[in-house]
């Protein structure tokens, strides 16, 4: 039987063969600095120009880099499927807007929005975001990166929910299976009768709990998964 509803996962991995790193990786950006410094509220609090320039860098890398084989794999899946494609990403980039995807919820928010701690008001950010700005709605100066630190709360989590429990295929892709909630996701799918697949470089912490699974770069297993799909 054909699926109707596809939600598909993101994370890290599909982003990686585009050149964008993550803390799990030794060298590089990331190297350079500590996760409880520029990835979690306390550290924005301690020291707001480390944390803007840590994802200014970030920012200047995303733009930089370019959708590789899997985003668009996954652009053409929404565009040429009959059913409904919903992509939630883990990812804080913008990559899988560029090659084409429409439908994407960003659970980890977006490195290209500002957000106002003061009064939640949120904006295009501009390519060098800096310590103190003043936001452009209440003129407070609480500008910070649109993105979930560790220790806050994963956006559009009901919206997932249901998406979750009406599909009836369910694909993680690129994603360790280490971070919560996005590593429930599959028990969720698999409680509402969902097909599950994992697309993965290597197997996950949670890789048993998936119907099936194929390891190797995203590159290579999403195009070819998309092209199956669509066959
Ligand atoms: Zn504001």
């Amino acid at each position: 039987m054909k699926p109707e509803k596809i939600v598909i996962l993101t994370g890290a991995g599909v982003s990686a063969e585009s050149g964008l790193g993550t803390f799990r990786d030794a060298g590089g950006l990331w190297s350079e600095y500590d996760l409880q410094d520029v990835a979690t509220p306390e550290g924005f609090a301690r020291d707001p120009v480390l944390v803007h320039r840590f994802y200014n860098a970030r920012r200047a890398n995303c733009i930089a880099a370019a959708p590789n084989l899997a985003h668009a794999a996954l652009a053409r899946l929404e565009q040429e499927f009959p059913g409904e494609v919903t992509l939630v990403t883990q990812n804080i980039d913008d990559l899988h807007e560029r090659a084409g995807s429409r439908n994407v919820i960003h659970m980890h928010g977006e490195l290209m929005r500002a957000l106002c701690a003061a009064c939640d008001h949120r904006w295009d950010a501009p390519p060098e975001m800096a310590a103190g700005a003043p936001c452009p709605a209440c003129q407070a100066p609480a500008t910070r990166p649109d993105v979930v630190w560790f220790g806050e709360f994963p956006y559009q989590m009901e919206r997932i929910g249901t998406l979750l429990a009406q599909c009836d295929l369910f694909a993680a892709i690129g994603t360790s299976g280490t971070v919560y909630p996005a590593a429930g996701f599959v028990a969720e799918a698999r409680m509402a009768g969902a097909a599950t697949v994992e697309l993965t470089l290597e197997p996950s912490e949670v890789s048993g709990q998936f119907d099936t699974r194929q390891h190797g770069p995203a590159t290579e297993t999403v195009p070819a998964w998309v092209e199956g799909l669509l066959a």
